[in-house]
């Protein structure tokens, strides 16, 4: 493969440097894992350990986590593979040694859906046959949720259960996952391949500080990322709902001009909010603090107490230190944090925010340092993107519910939804692509498509029916849309209904919850097509489920199960299984939230 030089001459290295580092950057631009050109796989660091790292991925983060620890440990001398935990049954575990999972946790405490089989087996006696492994586990979760990286735990505890080899403990990510997984395969690695030179991992040091600093001379373009968002522009935003309705949904066009920024339909838009200023100055009031207070931001150097509480930390939820430090200085807190009273503490937190507690224990005092470091950091939100770039481009749509309620006498708003409706029209705001691999068109065009998108889940269908119409794809298209009522919340219902008067939307299947007095949600709508969906499942289509995890999804899994024991004349048991094979082959896919 030849290589065009990318470094250009006048940079400061000498001709190996030079070779190494075009060899290093085409790679690195090409998302490849490009082997440098003195470490070519053979001769004297030819891989030798064997090391599998099985992921359950939902959205996508866990896979590509998965590929990253693959490309990092195959520079420690390990030869590895990274296999879906939905192919666990193709895998000769009697030839495996060493064992890596990295899993997400998915809806309630549950595995991703393609690592369910994979955790069903597990508990079969068939999986004393993963005795003899070395493993170790990484669990990405998010702290706000009762049941944290429960599969993750679930999996390790397992896997210890039946005799195989922790080599080192679980790590359990919260959604500002990066240092603890980076830390964890640090560990595990070191684990595995004790013998990697240390002038291999300075070699590799060095790399990424040239790098470095040719990003910051501007010799490479820059890349947005996580890590680095890219300040985009709020081109659009209108309400979707009309008067007289009890939501606010809303739709916001963002410009990603010059950003060098790609996506497919399926993928997510990663937004950073920035907090409410009236909440900071709510909150600065009552610890008696001007706001000029400077504190330390993660060793980064010091900036404003107003400013860290604008940009850089979550002000609303408090999070389990925050609790500790004002229980031990408050009884009537310090009481309900008793193990024994962890359902007292759970209602008493409902719709409790920090300012709450910050007004109701006045006593308590902090220092302002001391108030930061007991807060999370402020996580990007991610929303499912409602557009294509084959009929937008350089935009990027959403379609966003805008939360805005009353607790305790007090408005609460939504952090990210509140941002992008009242406050990001004047400022950039600093957003990424969050790939999602778990979410995406069939391959062939002629596929027919099923999508079951209530709400705010109409968002990727609408991406969806736009990818499909721009590319020809003359596949058959089925939308189910709910909402609360016909005349103020049918979402993108010219379009919808345009597509469908013209045939590119095949079937249409509206239900309206609130029009009757009984209600009337999209799983009812598919139970009356029952005959019909399985015909469409039976000829190959594939079937999407997006928007609430912890109702909607759950309700419309049930439903799919019946129709096809009903209409497919199944059992229970033989409908899960044909659940369970649409879901391997990648024909039942969520997205819910
Ligand atoms: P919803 O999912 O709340 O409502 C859409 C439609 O679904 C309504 O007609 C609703 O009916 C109906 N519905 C209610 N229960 C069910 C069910 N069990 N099965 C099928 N349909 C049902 O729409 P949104 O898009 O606004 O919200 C989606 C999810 O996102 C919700 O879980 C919401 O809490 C969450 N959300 C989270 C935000 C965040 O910042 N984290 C922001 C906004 C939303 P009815 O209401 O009449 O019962």
């Amino acid at each position: 493969m030849k290589i065009e030089p990318l470094i250009p001459e006048t940079a400061p290295f000498n001709g190996e440097q030079r070779l190494w580092l075009n060899g290093y950057v085409a790679g690195l631009l090409a998302g490849k894992n490009f082997v440098p050109a003195n470490q070519n796989g053979s001769g004297k660091n030819a891989a030798t350990i064997p090391l599998l790292i099985l992921f359950g991925s939902q959205t996508g983060t866990a896979e590509k986590l998965a590929k990253q620890i693959a490309k990092e440990s195959k520079s420690c001398g390990c030869n590895s593979r990274v296999v879906d935990a939905n192919e666990h049954a193709k895998i000769d575990w009697s030839k495996e040694t060493n064992l890596l999972v990295v899993t997400s946790t998915y809806g309630d405490g549950d595995m991703p859906d393609n690592a369910q089989n994979f955790w069903e087996w597990l508990q079969t006696d068939a999986a004393k046959s993963l005795a003899h492994l070395n493993f170790s586990v990484l669990g990405l979760g998010d702290t706000n949720y009762e049941h944290f990286c429960a599969a993750g735990k679930k999996i390790d505890a397992r896997l210890e259960q039946i005799g195989a080899k922790r080599i080192h403990p679980l790590a359990d990510c919260d959604l500002d996952y990066e240092a603890k997984a980076k830390n964890w395969t640090n560990d595990v690695l070191t684990a595995f391949a004790p013998e990697k030179n240390l002038t291999q991992r300075r070699e590799d040091a060095k790399t990424v500080e040239i790098i470095e600093s040719l990003r910051a001379s501007g010799t490479l373009r820059e890349e947005f990322s996580k890590s680095n968002p890219f300040p985009a522009r709020l081109l659009t935003n209108y309400r979707l709902n009309s008067n007289g309705s009890q939501k606010e949904t809303r739709h916001f066009e963002i410009s990603l001009e010059d950003s060098g920024l790609n996506y497919e339909v399926g993928d997510a838009l990663g937004i950073f909010p920035k907090n409410c200023p009236e909440l900071v100055a709510d909150i600065l009031r009552a610890l008696n603090f001007s706001g000029d207070e400077m504190v330390s931001l993660n060793n980064n150097g010091e900036i404003p107490i107003r400013k860290a509480l604008k940009e850089f930390y979550d002000i609303t939820k408090p999070s389990p230190e925050l609790l500790k430090y004002i229980g031990e200085r408050n009884s009537v807190l310090g009481e309900l944090l008793l193990p024994e009273r962890k359902d007292d503490l759970k209602k008493f937190l409902w719709g409790r925010e920090i300012i709450d507690l910050l007004l109701a224990t006045p006593e308590v005092k902090f220092s302002p340092d001391e108030f930061v470091a007991l807060l999370k950091k402020l996580a990007p939100r991610l929303y499912s993107i409602s557009s294509s770039p084959k009929t937008h481009a350089g935009q990027v749509h959403l379609t966003v519910s805008i939360v805005r309620h009353e607790s305790h006498g007090r408005k609460r708003k939504g952090v990210a939804s509140t941002f992008l409706a009242d406050r990001a029209m004047e400022n950039p705001i600093p957003v990424f692509v969050q790939t999602s691999y778990g979410f995406r068109l069939p391959a062939n065009g002629e596929t027919p498509i099923i999508m079951v998108g209530p709400g705010t889940g109409v968002a990727p269908f609408r991406a969806f029916l736009h990818e499909r119409r721009a590319v020809g794809a003359k596949g058959k298209n089925w939308l189910f849309f709910g909402e609360q009522r016909v005349a103020t919340d049918f979402y993108y219902r010219d379009e919808l209904e345009k597509m469908f008067s013209d045939a590119h939307l095949t079937k249409l299947s509206t239900a309206f919850s609130r029009d009757q007095s009984e209600k009337i949600y999209v799983q009812h709508r598919m139970l009356e097509h029952a005959t019909e969906l399985w015909s469409w499942l039976e000829s190959g289509a594939h079937f999407y489920v997006c928007g609430d995890a912890s109702r909607m999804a759950k309700d419309v899994d049930d439903a799919l199960h019946k129709i096809i024991e009903t209409a497919g004349n199944k059992s229970a048991d033989d409908a899960k299984a044909y659940v369970a094979k649409l879901k391997s082959e990648k024909r039942y896919q969520r997205d819910v939230y």
